[in-house]
């Protein structure tokens, strides 16, 4: 598994370039991709295609070579193979028919818009690709909204304004950091809160990476926050289930959202 650049083709290891030298072929996401990098390193290697929606057959064709005695390098177009990218079908594979599988690392996108962020580096969700179905986005976005550890999207430039409205009405006008074409000419750090970064994105071309501050909520916060969202028969079964009386679980009701006993009690009077 070899990573490769994402833009300057200076980021390409030393071993990378010895590993691709010594294998006897190179699997590629696109292999006119791979070829330009290739060229660029003066490597002539054989070839051969795979990708997402081929990645299961062409696994079986690639462990059977592998089988035969070959050594395989598995590239993506961009940085580490198997990150928002091919290659974790061939890895399941190779693990299945006990191949060995030798990481070659390099550089990852997600990883250095982390680091060069800002914000907390300590514990963080990488999510890459939101789904493209609204309703999909809107459910994962719901329930990372009170996670706190930094949050690390993919996104594409003609949708960025979009999720970004989106992250904003979900999770708040949070800090974040847009990591634009990194390690690239235009490379570009905007920093700031949600709406203040959409304000001066003047132009949205090229790849970015969002990075999300946690949810700085304590966790009594995060659980009057999560009880809240319940109906109030769900909020008495909460309380139900850790064998409460009825007189203690209305007190408890009332308190979590901020309202009187009596309001719980008459709702619940003929329950
Ligand atoms: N495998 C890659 C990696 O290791 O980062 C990710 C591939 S994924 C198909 C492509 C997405 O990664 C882009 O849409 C963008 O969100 C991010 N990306 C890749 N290269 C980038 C770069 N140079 N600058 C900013 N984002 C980049």
């Amino acid at each position: 598994m070899v990573a490769t650049p994402i833009g300057n083709l200076d980021d390409i290891t030393i071993r990378a370039i010895k590993v691709l030298n010594d294998v006897d072929l190179i699997a590629a996401e696109d292999t006119r991709h791979t070829l330009k990098l290739l060229n660029h390193l003066k490597i002539k290697k054989p070839l051969i295609s795979y990708y997402k929606q081929n990645e299961k057959i062409k696994s079986n064709i690639l462990i059977d070579k592998i089988l035969k005695g070959e050594n395989i390098a598995i590239v993506s177009d961009a940085g580490t193979p198997g990150i928002s990218d091919p290659g974790e079908e061939i890895v399941k594979e190779a693990i299945k028919n006990k191949v060995d599988i030798i990481p070659i690392p390099g550089a990852c996108a997600a990883i250095n818009a982390l680091i060069t962020s800002g914000i907390s580096t300590k514990e963080f969700l990488f999510i890459g690709f939101l789904p493209v179905n609204k309703k999909e986005k809107i459910e994962i976005l719901e329930e990372i909204k009170l996670l706190n550890k930094t949050i690390i999207i993919y996104e594409a430039p003609h949708k960025l304004i979009s999720t970004l409205e989106d992250i904003k009405n979900i999770l708040g006008d949070r800090n974040i950091s847009l990591a634009k074409e990194i390690t690239k000419i235009h490379e570009e750090f905007i920093r700031g809160k949600i709406s203040e970064c959409i304000s001066s994105l003047k132009d949205v071309k090229g790849e970015f990476v969002i990075v999300i501050e946690g949810s700085n909520k304590t966790k009594k916060e995060e659980k009057e926050e999560i009880l809240r969202t319940l109906t109030l028969d769900e909020h008495f079964n909460y309380y139900k289930k850790q064998n409460l009386e009825k007189k203690e679980i209305i007190k408890k009701i009332a308190k979590d959202r901020n309202t009187t006993k009596n309001e719980i009690y008459q709702y619940f009077l003929n329950k």
